[in-house]
C-alpha cells in the first residue's frame, strides 16, 4: 500500500568553462565520488544519481527539463563546485517544477595548509560559488532547502535524507485521493474546508461515495475470506472477552474483518489512498468501522473521523513520508481527549472513539468489544493499546477561509501514569512543548483542531518544508515558543498570506 515510485534524486554540480578541461575533469571526479559515498552510507532513503557538470545555460535548462519529465526523479540537488555565473541558471530554474535542494558543501574537509595555492583556489570555490547561486534562487523567490556542511558528516547526510522524504511527500501529495463515505459531522467547523482549494494547493482529490456502495462491497466479502482474517486477528492479538460470550464476541470481530476486506477492495478498485467515515452515517454497515480502520491505517491508508478529509489526507501524506523508514515508531490520527492538570504531571490523553493506528503501539495489542455510546449500531470491535514514549509532532491543517494554515507542535509522549482498565480505546499521552499551558494556549490561538495527524518519525522542519513547498503558512509550537512571539508569528502570517 505504501509502495510509491522508485524515486531517485539527481545530483547536479555547477561550474563553467573558464577553468579548462583539467579542472572540469576534477570537478566531475569529485562530484562522482561524493555521490558514490553518499549512496554508500545507507542513510539516504532514495538513490542519488550523478549528472554531468552543468556549465552552460543550455545544459542547465535541458537538465532541469529532463528532471521535470522523468517520472522517477523526485528532486534535484545542486552544488557549485566552482564559480558558476548565476544568470546561466535563470531559465532552467524558471522552468523547473520539482523539489530543489542546494547542498552547500565542498570537496575537501580541511584547508590544505601546506599545499594551498591559486590552482587550488580556482578549483575549489564552493564558498563563494554557492553564494552566487544562492543569490539568484533567492532573487527568483524559489522555494528550496539549503543544507550546509561537509558531505562526509553523518549529521549532514541525515539532513539530506530527511529532506528526501519531504520531497517525496511533495511529489506524492498530488497522488493522494480521499474517499468520503460520509459528509462532515453536522455543525462541526474545524473539520470543514475548501476541497477545490485543497486540490489546487496540495493536489488532493476528495470525492464522495454513497456509504451503501462501500457497504455492498463489504457484504460481498465471502464468509471464508472473513473467517481467515478473523483467525489472523486471533493469532496476532489478545482477546479480552470481559465477560462476553466467546462466540458472540467472535461474531462482532468478524463484522470488522469483513469491513476491512470490503473497504480495502473498494478503495483499491477505485484507487483511493485515504478514507473518512462518520459514526452517524453508516448505511447498511453493522458497526462503526473500528478495528477495520485501524488495520487499514497500519497498511498505510490515511483516515479521518467524522468526515475529516484534511486529517485523512495528512495521515496518508505522513505515512508516505515515513515509508520504509528503519525503526519507525508510527503515524496515526489522534484526538485531544482529556487533560491531566495535576502540577508536574500535565498532559493530554490522546484517543478517539476507536480509530488509532496500531503502528504507534507499544506492548500487547488486544481486541475489545464494547458499546460505542454514540450512534445506533452494534458494539464495535476495536484494537486497544498504549503508545510509545518519545518525541513526536502533532499537526493540524486548518482552513482559515482565505488560506490554509499548518500548525505543528512538538510533543513529548509519555507512559500513562496508571492503567485505565475501563477505557476501551487505544491511547497516547503527551505533554505539548514548551509546556502544557503555553502549548495549549498557542494551539488554541492558532485555531488548531481537535483531530491531529501525529507521527513519531517526522520532524517539524520536514512538515514546515512541505508546507512552504505547497505555498501555505506553517506555524511552529516548540521549546522556543512564547505567547508573545507566537502572536507575532500569527500576525505576520495574516499580512503575508492574505
Ligand atoms: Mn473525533
Amino acid at each position: 500500500m505504501l509502495q510509491t515510485k522508485n524515486y531517485k534524486f539527481w545530483f547536479c554540480t555547477g561550474s563553467q568553462d573558464l577553468y579548462g578541461d583539467e579542472c572540469l575533469a576534477k570537478v566531475a571526479q569529485h562530484s562522482k565520488q561524493i555521490v558514490d559515498e553518499l549512496n554508500k552510507t545507507g542513510i539516504l532513503p532514495y538513490e542519488l544519481v550523478w549528472k554531468p557538470t552543468l556549465i552552460t545555460n543550455e545544459l542547465i535548462r535541458k537538465t532541469f527539463n529532463e528532471a521535470n519529465a522523468d517520472e522517477e526523479c523526485a528532486g534535484v540537488i545542486t552544488w557549485m563546485h566552482t564559480f558558476s555565473p548565476a544568470k546561466s541558471w535563470i531559465l532552467g530554474l524558471q522552468e523547473y517544477r520539482k523539489p530543489l535542494m542546494h547542498f552547500h558543501t565542498q570537496f575537501n574537509e580541511e584547508i590544505p595548509y601546506d599545499s594551498i595555492d591559486m590552482d587550488f583556489m580556482n578549483e575549489n570555490q564552493s564558498a563563494h560559488g554557492d553564494r552566487e547561486y544562492g543569490h539568484i534562487v533567492s532573487r527568483m523567490r524559489i522555494e528550496r532547502k539549503v543544507v550546509v556542511g561537509h558531505w562526509s558528516d553523518p549529521v549532514v547526510v541525515g539532513k539530506i535524507a530527511s529532506w528526501m522524504r519531504t520531497a517525496v511527500g511533495i511529489m506524492e501529495s498530488s497522488h493522494i485521493r480521499v474517499m468520503r463515505v460520509a459528509d462532515n459531522m453536522r455543525n462541526v467547523a474545524v473539520t470543514e474546508g475548501d476541497k477545490v482549494e485543497a486540490q489546487i494547493k496540495f493536489g488532493w482529490e476528495v470525492d464522495a461515495y454513497p456509504v451503501n456502495e462501500i457497504a455492498e462491497s463489504v457484504a460481498d466479502v465471502s464468509m471464508s475470506d472473513t473467517n481467515a482474517l478473523v483467525d489472523e486477528y486471533y493469532d496476532k492479538y489478545e482477546i479480552l472477552l470481559e465477560g462476553r460470550d466467546p462466540e458472540e464476541f467472535k461474531k462482532h470481530v468478524a463484522v470488522q474483518a469483513q469491513i476491512e476486506l470490503g473497504f480495502e477492495r473498494f478503495l483499491e478498485e477505485k484507487n483511493y489512498q485515504a478514507i473518512v467515515t462518520h459514526f452517524g452515517d453508516l448505511g447498511a454497515l453493522k458497526q462503526l468501522p473500528g478495528l477495520a480502520i485501524q488495520r487499514l491505517m497500519e497498511k498505510g491508508y490515511g483516515f479521518g473521523a467524522e468526515g475529516d478529509w484534511k486529517v485523512a489526507a495528512m495521515v496518508r501524506l505522513m505515512k508516505i513520508m515515513t515509508a520504509g523508514m528503519k525503526d519507525a515508531k508510527g503515524t496515526s490520527m489522534l484526538e485531544d481527549y482529556t487533560y491531566n492538570l495535576v502540577k508536574g504531571k500535565e498532559g493530554i490523553l490522546q484517543a478517539h472513539m476507536l480509530e488509532i493506528c496500531p503502528t504507534i503501539a507499544e506492548g500487547p495489542i488486544s481486541i475489545k468489544c464494547q458499546p460505542l455510546s454514540m450512534g445506533d449500531r452494534e458494539d464495535p470491535a476495536r484494537l486497544v493499546f498504549t503508545s510509545k514514549e518519545g518525541r513526536g509532532i502533532a499537526t493540524s491543517l486548518i482552513d482559515l477561509g482565505n488560506r490554509f494554515r499548518l500548525i505543528i507542535n512538538d510533543v513529548d509522549c509519555k507512559k500513562n501514569e496508571k492503567a485505565m482498565p475501563k477505557l476501551p480505546v487505544a491511547t497516547n499521552f503527551w505533554t505539548p512543548q514548551p509546556d502544557m499551558y503555553t502549548g495549549a494556549e498557542a494551539w488554541i490561538l492558532a485555531g488548531g483542531a481537535h483531530h491531529t495527524a501525529f507521527s513519531y518519525d517526522i520532524t517539524a522542519d520536514q512538515m514546515g518544508d512541505w508546507a512552504n513547498a505547497m505555498g501555505i503558512e506553517a506555524v511552529y509550537i516548540d521549546k522556543d515558543t512564547t505567547i508573545r512571539g507566537f502572536k507575532r508569528d500569527l500576525m505576520l502570517g495574516e499580512v503575508f498570506y492574505r
